[in-house]
């Protein structure tokens, strides 16, 4: 098991918010999380991030059998695991090439490879430039700075295919992403998609999955995972909303 999130709570300023997550993901799949506004999904992602406001009160998460909690956000990072709002800030001066540069030598080093030289980082670079189809002028500005919306989803995604994480949690939690955006997304997560990783894709948009084929898709409500499907499953809320779902989960408590 890749990831395994056993009994988690979390809260936030005494607010309890999860309720008892259970998921696990295997290497090869892509697991969507949808579920009404204020569910928890963001907080979830959160919380996988290590993101300090989010106090875990019960539970754990582990991560290739390490206990994930236990580890502080950059290292969570350089263990494999990608979080979309990891980089979300703007760093005036310096390019998205020397900021990946540092990046992807970093978790190099954890791993113990050697660091790529600049030609190998070229070649590398121009690889994923290929995959996930990326202007190389996005590439020389300031990071994120004078981003629009789908540029910043295209670096995002470009940014993870340079890592090549084990583990990527994407929360699209952006209410301005547009039809173009929701492609970019959804083909990075396509194309990046290979037996040895995994990716959590945390969606309030319907429509992501038109694009994005998930092995699973879950639905969190109030703080816990309270259905679980197929694709199959995104088509029925689609079709029929979250109410009988939510009335489905509150008769059960
Ligand atoms: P989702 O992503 O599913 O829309 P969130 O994880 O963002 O849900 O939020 C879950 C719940 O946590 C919501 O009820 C929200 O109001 C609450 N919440 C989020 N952030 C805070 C905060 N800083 N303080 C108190 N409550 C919060
Ligand atoms: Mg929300
Ligand atoms: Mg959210």
């Amino acid at each position: 098991m890749l990831l395994s999130i056993k009994n988690l709570h979390a809260e936030i300023e005494g607010s309890p918010i999860l309720k008892g997550i259970n998921l696990e993901v295997k290497a090869g799949e892509v697991h969507a999380i949808m579920g009404p506004n204020g569910s928890g999904k963001s907080t979830l992602a959160s919380v996988l991030a290590g993101r300090e406001e989010y106090e875990v009160t019960a539970g754990e998460v582990l991560f290739q059998g390490k206990d994930l909690l236990e580890l502080a956000p950059e290292d969570r990072a350089r263990e494999g695991v990608f979080l979309a709002f990891q980089y979300p800030v703007e760093i005036p001066g310096v390019s998205t090439t020397n900021f990946l540069r540092t990046a992807v030598n970093q978790v190099r080093e954890y791993r113990g490879q050697e660091p790529l030289d600049a030609v190998k980082f070229l070649t590398l670079m121009k690889e994923k430039m290929k995959l996930v189809e990326i202007d190389q002028k996005l590439l020389s500005r300031s990071l994120n700075e004078g981003f629009s919306g789908g540029e910043k989803k295209r670096n995002e995604i470009f940014q993870m295919a340079m890592l090549e994480p084990t583990l990527a949690v994407l929360d699209e939690t952006d209410s301005g992403l547009d039809i173009d955006a929701l492609r970019i997304v959804s083909n990075g997560v396509n194309k990046l998609k290979s037996p040895n990783n995994a990716t959590i894709v945390v969606t309030h948009y319907q429509r992501l999955l038109d694009y994005i084929v998930p092995d699973f898709v879950h639905v969190l409500y109030n703080g816990k995972i309270v259905k679980s499907g197929t694709k199959e499953l995104a088509l029925e809320l689609e079709e029929k909303g979250y109410d009988w779902i939510k009335a489905e989960a509150d008769a059960a408590t």
